[in-house]
C-alpha cells in the first residue's frame, strides 16, 4: 500500500541565512525542520488524513490517553548527505521493523514497513535542504524522529481508539567535537530499566522516563552515561541509557548482551554482521558485571565499547560504581576499525557491501 500524503508547504520556511547558521552548529535536538508529517489512525478508518505541513505546536485534548498512560513509541535514525550531494538512510527497514515490534508491545496499531519508510522519506524530500554537508572530521546528519501516540480523548485504561503517527526532523552535529573521547560509565545498582515481560525491548518513552534518575546519579558521579543490570538477579549487564555494549576479548571473541529486555539496536545488529566479516566471533549471551570487572583486570577483555545511532561507536574508558572504579580498556583498535567502517558506509565513503543504504 502506498500511503496518501497531502503536502502544504510552509509559508515561513527558514531563510538561507538562518539555515546556514543552524547547520554550522546544530548540536542535538535543538532545531527542527520547516515541516512535519502526521497520519491518524482509528479502527474504522485505519491510517488516514496523512499530511505534511508547516512545523508547529500540536493541539491535544487534556484527556489524551498518552498524557496519562504513556501509550507512546518512537524511533531514531539519520539521513546522511554524501559528497555528491545525494541523501541516504541507513537500514530504514530495520527501524520500521523495530517500530512495528514496539507497536505490538504497546498495543498500538502497526504501521507497515513500506509506509514507515515512505513517510520518513517524504518528509526528508520536502526538507532536504536541512540535511547538512558532512566530512570525515564533521559527522553532521539530519536526525529523524518518527513517533506514535495515543491521542484519543478518553481516561479509560485500554488501547486507544485514536492514534497519531508523526515524523519530525532535526539537524544533528558531530556527537564528538574534536575526535572520539572514551566515556565514563556509572553502574547503577539501585535502579533497573526493564524486567522480564516488561517493555525493555520496545522504544517507548516510559523506558527513558525511568532512566532519568539513574542518569542524574551518573552525572552526579562525574559520569557520561549509566549502565543498567538485569532486574531479576542484578548480575548481568544489559545496556546504557541510550546505547548497547560490546566486550572485545584477547582471543578474538566479541561478546554483547543478549536481547529480550534490552533495545535491539540497529547499530548493535550491524556490528554483529560487520565483526563476523572482519573475522571475529560474536557471542550474544548473558554477560556478568563480575565478568566485566575480572576480564578487564586479567587483560582477557581488551576493549569495551558502546554503540548507537547518535555516537555510532564510542569506547568506554572507565566503569565507576559505589565504592570503586576500574579503567575499562578504552584504548585498542577494534572499536576504531568497526566505527570507521560503519561511518564510511553511512557517509558513502566506502562500498556498501552489506546493502544497508537506501537513497532518499
Ligand atoms: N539502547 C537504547 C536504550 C537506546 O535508546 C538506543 C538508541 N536508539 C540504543 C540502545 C541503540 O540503538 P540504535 O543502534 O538503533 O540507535
Amino acid at each position: 500500500m502506498v500511503m496518501e500524503i497531502r503536502t502544504t508547504l510552509s509559508t515561513h520556511p527558514a531563510t538561507d541565512k538562518q539555515l546556514a547558521e543552524v547547520l554550522a552548529n546544530p548540536g542535538f535536538g535543538n532545531y527542527f525542520t520547516d515541516h512535519m508529517l502526521t497520519v491518524e489512525w482509528t479502527p474504522e478508518q485505519g491510517w488516514h488524513n496523512g499530511r505534511i505541513e508547516a512545523y508547529a505546536p500540536i493541539s491535544l485534548d487534556p484527556s489524551a490517553a498518552v498524557l496519562h498512560y504513556a501509550q507512546e513509541i518512537f524511533e531514531g535514525m539519520k539521513a546522511y548527505r554524501h559528497a555528491d550531494g545525494s541523501v541516504w538512510a541507513f537500514r530504514p527497514e530495520a527501524n520500521a521493523a523495530r517500530m512495528a515490534r514496539s507497536s505490538e508491545r504497546l498495543a498500538l496499531p502497526v504501521l507497515e514497513i513500506e509506509d514507515f519508510v515512505q513517510t520518513v522519506f517524504d518528509l526528508v524530500k520536502v526538507d532536504q535542504r536541512w540535511v547538512p554537508e558532512a566530512s570525515e572530521t564533521d559527522e553532521k546528519s539530519l536526525y529523524l524522529r518518527p513517533f506514535m501516540f495515543a491521542s484519543e480523548a478518553f481516561l479509560g485504561v485500554r488501547p486507544a481508539q485514536h492514534v497519531t503517527y508523526m515524523v519530525i526532523a532535526s539537524p544533528a552535529g558531530s556527537y564528538f567535537k574534536g575526535g572520539v573521547k572514551p566515556v565514563r560509565i556509572w553502574l547503577t545498582e539501585d535502579y533497573t530499566r526493564a524486567g522480564r515481560g516488561g517493555m525493555g525491548a520496545a522504544k517507548t518513552g516510559g523506558n527513558y522516563a525511568s532512566s532519568l534518575v539513574a542518569q542524574a546519579e551518573a552525572s552526579a558521579n562525574g559520569c557520561d552515561q549509566v549502565v543498567f543490570l538485569d532486574a531479576q538477579e542484578g548480575k548481568y549487564v544489559e545496556e546504557l541509557g541510550g546505547m548497547n555494549l560490546y566486550f572485545v576479548h584477547a582471543d578474538g571473541r566479541i561478546v554483547t548482551p543478549e536481547t529480550g529486555t534490552i533495545l535491539e539496536g540497529i547499530t548493535r545488529a550491524s556490528i554483529i554482521e560487520l565483526a563476523g566479516k572482519l573475522g571475529y566471533t560474536v557471542e550474544e549471551r548473558k554477560f556478568g558485571i563480575d565478568e566485566w570487572k575480572a576480564g578487564v583486570e586479567s587483560g582477557e577483555i581488551t576493549e569495551v565499547f558502546a554503540c548507537g545511532t547518535a555516537a555510532v561507536v564510542t569506547p568506554v574508558g572507565e566503569l565507576v560504581y559505589n565504592g570503586g572504579s576500574i579503567a575499562s580498556a578504552g584504548e585498542g583498535e577494534v572499536w576504531k576499525t568497526i566505527r570507521k567502517q560503519l561511518v564510511d558506509i553511512q557517509f558513502g565513503r566506502a562500498e556498501d557491501t552489506f546493502g544497508w543504504m537506501r537513497k532518499i
